[in-house]
């Protein structure tokens, strides 16, 4: 029965309609480019990092704008033919590596240009991105610059502990500890490491300074002042009077007394301040620097005269959408302009107050990691809202000939001539009159007067009309909110191989945008303006929000028909947090991924370094306490118990078991072959 108009359809193998399909065919480069800026905004939020090729693949710059291209689209198969699957998470080593230099240059040319006494000692907060590989590149590219780690609890100390080796560069202990992650730290500083135990409450201190004189270590002391300024955007509540972490003013001041109550002013090394992550305008950033360099500055007048560093925390933001403001998920500033304020502040303020300049310490993680990954998902069908089938158009003439109920042939004839007589004079008022029919159907539906066949029929028509009316405001150059609204809601939905809560948790949670895009077929016209929805079985796990162009957030992104062949998209500035934040919902666990090295010996450029497979069905389930062999002992009762009641031969017994022992190796994410058979709902 063609009952409701959603129409499910394989991506591998589905006829494109012809209402909603253009004719696929190539472009000159400039006009790729012109489309793919137009449609998701690439060149604004690349960061000069992504580009589109003349054949329409998505082309990474690992050094930057103007360096070596390699195609991501090549990439992605060559991984694949590695015998990886999707979804795949691409991680660009040689990215992190020229994010991690240019945060370190930005700062030396501002100190150099600033006439700054002092030095600038970053550190990577590694609850960023804890993957070892990450953490290990970023400390390789920031060798030079003796660039440490910053950690904020005890498994990320013990792992930061073991790759630390620079005794030049700082290892700084954020978050609440307990005496055994302040007994770690000081056994760090017995390695000779600059190891700061920053001071979060006012408890910590009483356990530090016994601790230090038992262990016989000199610790090296931070406080975390709490600031007045606030952040903003999703992050702000990190600062401000009623934040979480950090000592009021009259608590910095009983710090000041108990350190030297024990002899140990000269272990006030930093002072620290964090407003929040994303810091959206500079303007609050610069704000948030006169703060903590004003406290810096009083608190050396007090004769803590070996404090020499100011540790300004992150915030420093990143552009997801390109739209280079001061909104949640921009910035209205860059990572030159940000060092440069944060320098000169600082050097204002203490000259000013007659003091000397501290070593200047950011915690920038957003910033150095979020661009190197690439999520690439695969789309394996979608579901149109507008597909007529033979069968309704013969239902709807039924209906016409007066064997149904004259209301609804009454409307039936209604919706068809408004279809046939639609132009720009009347399609608003058509519009309006379509949806008072629709309601009408909707509500004698509900008392029971009229049937599935009707109620079919009066739809079919009202889509058919609906997506005619958000056509012929194509070329528009305005578009009243209600036709947006309809063709938001004429959307098709993609179905696409991944977990939001584990991939892309902060969209989830906070609304966060990140760039998708195609990262093939740009040469071709797309199709479609769709959603995208994921594998969980949750109404939430959908995207609808889409970084463009044209209005900075679109509910629809332009998308291709995927015409019965593998079509890839690609979720960017994916790096930091969301790998380890996400979360097991449905028990998917971590995508495969791939590890790209530039290499100029190799003839594309670039090889994979390394691939890790995602996790099993068996891992998944392990964490949540359910062991293998307990599964397979369960299934293997079950099924002896059938074969001695006769009712399973012991030969399908043993295969039904081997099939589940089997299938416990497997990745959790879905599978498919581009020659599977075709599914759609003309079928069921
Ligand atoms: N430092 C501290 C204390 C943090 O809490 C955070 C994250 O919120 C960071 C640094 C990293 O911030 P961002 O990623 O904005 O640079």
């Amino acid at each position: 029965m063609a009952a409701y108009l959603y129409s499910v359809q394989m991506a591998q193998a589905s006829a494109p309609t012809a209402a909603n399909l253009t004719t696929s065919n190539s472009m000159p480069h400039e006009e790729i480019v012109r489309r793919t800026q137009q449609e998701y905004a690439l060149e604004m939020w690349g960061a000069g990092y992504f580009h589109v090729n003349a054949e329409g693949h998505i082309v990474v710059s690992p050094l930057g704008p103007g360096s070596r291209e390699l195609d991501l689209y090549k990439i992605v198969n060559e991984a694949l033919d590695l015998g990886l699957s999707l979804p795949m998470l691409v991680r660009f080593q040689d990215i992190l590596r020229h994010r991690v230099q240019q945060i370190n240059e930005a700062f030396r040319l501002a100190i150099q240009e600033l006439n700054y006494a002092g030095q600038y000692r970053g550190v990577f907060p590694i609850k960023v991105n804890q993957l070892r590989e990450v953490v290990e590149e970023v400390i390789s590219a920031g060798a030079e610059y003796h660039f440490g780690l910053e950690v904020g609890s005890k498994p990320e100390l013990f792992a930061a502990l073991a790759l630390h080796r620079d005794p030049e560069s700082l290892l700084i202990c954020n978050g609440y500890k307990d005496e055994a992650f302040i007994r770690m730290a000081l056994l760090g500083r017995k390695l000779g490491k600059k190891v700061i135990l920053v001071v979060e409450k006012l408890e910590e201190l009483l356990t530090i300074i016994p601790l230090s004189e038992a262990m016989q270590v000199n610790p090296m002391i931070g406080i975390r002042v709490r600031l007045t300024t606030r952040g903003a955007g999703k992050w702000a509540l990190s600062g401000g009077e009623d934040a979480k972490f950090g000592l009021s003013t009259a608590d910095v001041l009983e710090a000041c007394r108990l350190l030297e109550n024990h002899g140990m002013r000269d272990n006030f090394r930093l002072l620290h301040f964090h407003i929040g992550s994303q810091v959206p305008d500079i303007s609050i950033l610069r704000k948030a620097v006169r703060e903590g360099a004003r406290y810096y500055a009083k608190i050396r007048k007090l004769g803590f005269d070996k404090l020499n560093y100011l540790d300004v925390g992150g915030g420093l933001g990143i552009d997801y959408d390109g739209s280079r403001s001061m909104t949640e998920n921009s910035t209205n500033y860059t990572l030159q302009e940000y060092a440069r304020s944060v320098v000169s502040h600082i050097r204002d303020i203490c000259a000013e107050e007659g003091v000397s300049v501290p070593d200047i310490v950011s915690e920038s993680g957003r910033a150095a990691v979020a661009h190197h990954s690439v999520l690439i998902l695969d789309v394996f069908g979608f579901i149109e809202k507008t597909r007529t089938r033979t069968s309704d158009i013969i239902q709807i003439d039924e209906i016409q000939r007066g064997q149904n109920s004259s209301t609804v042939e009454k409307y039936v004839r209604e919706l068809r001539s408004m279809l046939s007589t639609l132009n720009k004079k009347n399609r608003r008022e058509y519009f309006h009159n379509a949806n008072e029919i629709k309601e009408d159907v909707e509500s004698r539906f509900n008392v029971g007067i009229i049937d599935l066949h009707e109620k079919a029929a009066i739809e079919t028509l009202y889509w058919l009309l609906a997506e005619a009316i958000v056509r012929s405001y194509d070329q528009a150059k305005t578009v009243p909110d209600e036709v947006k609204a309809l063709r938001a809601s004429l959307a098709a939905q993609f179905l696409c191989n991944f977990s939001i809560f584990q991939s892309l948790i902060d969209h989830w949670g906070l609304g966060q945008l990140f760039p998708i895009v195609p990262i093939h077929r740009l040469s071709e016209p797309t199709s479609y303006r769709g959603t995208l929805v994921d594998i969980t079985c949750d109404s939430d796990g959908r995207i609808s929000r889409f970084v463009s162009g044209e209005d900075k957030v679109n509910p629809t992104l332009a998308l291709h028909h995927p015409q019965g062949k593998p079509y890839y998209l690609g979720i960017f500035l994916m790096g930091a947090y969301q790998d380890i934040m996400g979360d097991m919902h449905n028990l998917f666990g971590r995508v495969n991924e791939a590890h790209i090295f530039l290499d100029e010996d190799e003839p594309e450029g670039y090889y994979i370094e390394e691939t890790i497979p995602a996790a099993t069905i068996a891992k998944v389930l392990e964490d949540v306490q359910y062991d293998s062999s307990f599964l397979v002992r369960e299934m293997k009762e079950q099924i002896d118990k059938l074969i001695k009641e006769d009712h399973l031969r012991p030969n399908e017994g043993m295969k039904l078991l081997e099939a589940y022992e089997k299938g416990l190796q497997d990745n959790t994410y879905l599978r498919f072959h581009c020659d599977s058979s075709t599914f759609n709902s003309d079928k069921i």
